[in-house]
């Protein structure tokens, strides 16, 4: 079975294995609020929220992991499949700071000034995303840590990641640049 399908009933089965855990910590962490204070019942009914708890949040990662394998092979092919991996950044970055630019048209004044960027429409295998945020140096980290890149990742620094057959040049800058405070992430398909 090829991978879209395989993650597809994964993600399935981890939804589900997730609504059973959330469901656990509601039903522990109502028996504890009933418990008497100081009783067997409490303390136990605690050890046993607390481990629902636990569970809860490594189940929400095996969720959040399924979803993105899925996502990623049921990408977009759009500028050499560079779109996909970016689609990819975006749900990584899940709303923590705004998308402010993508893929700018070739004769836009920054495609102009700056022809070989990822943004611009010049560059047909190359996409760009702009997030909102300053400094975002252990976002950074943690996108290029998601995509398979290095856990610390150097600022303007760069790595190859593999999609669908395909090998990216992902690059991403936290530091102030260009338009003024912003994360950048690139990507050029090899
Ligand atoms: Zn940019």
């Amino acid at each position: 079975m090829s991978v879209l399908p395989r993650w597809t009933v994964k993600l399935r089965g981890r939804q589900k294995l997730l609504k059973t855990a959330a469901g656990k910590t509601a039903f522990w962490r109502a028996r504890w609020l009933k418990a008497p204070a100081d009783s067997e019942e409490r303390s136990r009914a605690f050890h046993m929220l607390k481990a629902a708890k636990g569970l809860l949040v490594k189940r929400r990662a095996q969720v959040a992991e399924a979803e993105r394998v899925v996502a990623r092979h049921s990408a977009s092919t759009e500028f050499g499949g560079s779109r996909a991996v970016t689609d990819e950044v975006i749900r990584i970055v899940d709303n923590r700071a705004p998308v402010t630019s993508r893929k700018r048209a070739a004769n836009h004044a920054l495609s102009i000034g700056n022809p070989s960027s990822d943004h611009s429409g010049l560059n047909k295998l190359a996409d760009a995303v702009d997030f909102g945020i300053a400094e975002a140096h252990a976002l950074k980290n943690e996108i290029s840590r998601k995509l398979g890149g290095p856990a610390q990742l150097e600022d303007f620094g760069t790595f190859t990641t593999r999609r669908n057959g395909h090998s990216f040049r992902v690059q991403i800058i936290a530091g102030t640049h260009g338009t003024g405070p912003h994360l950048h992430v690139g990507v050029k398909r090899q």
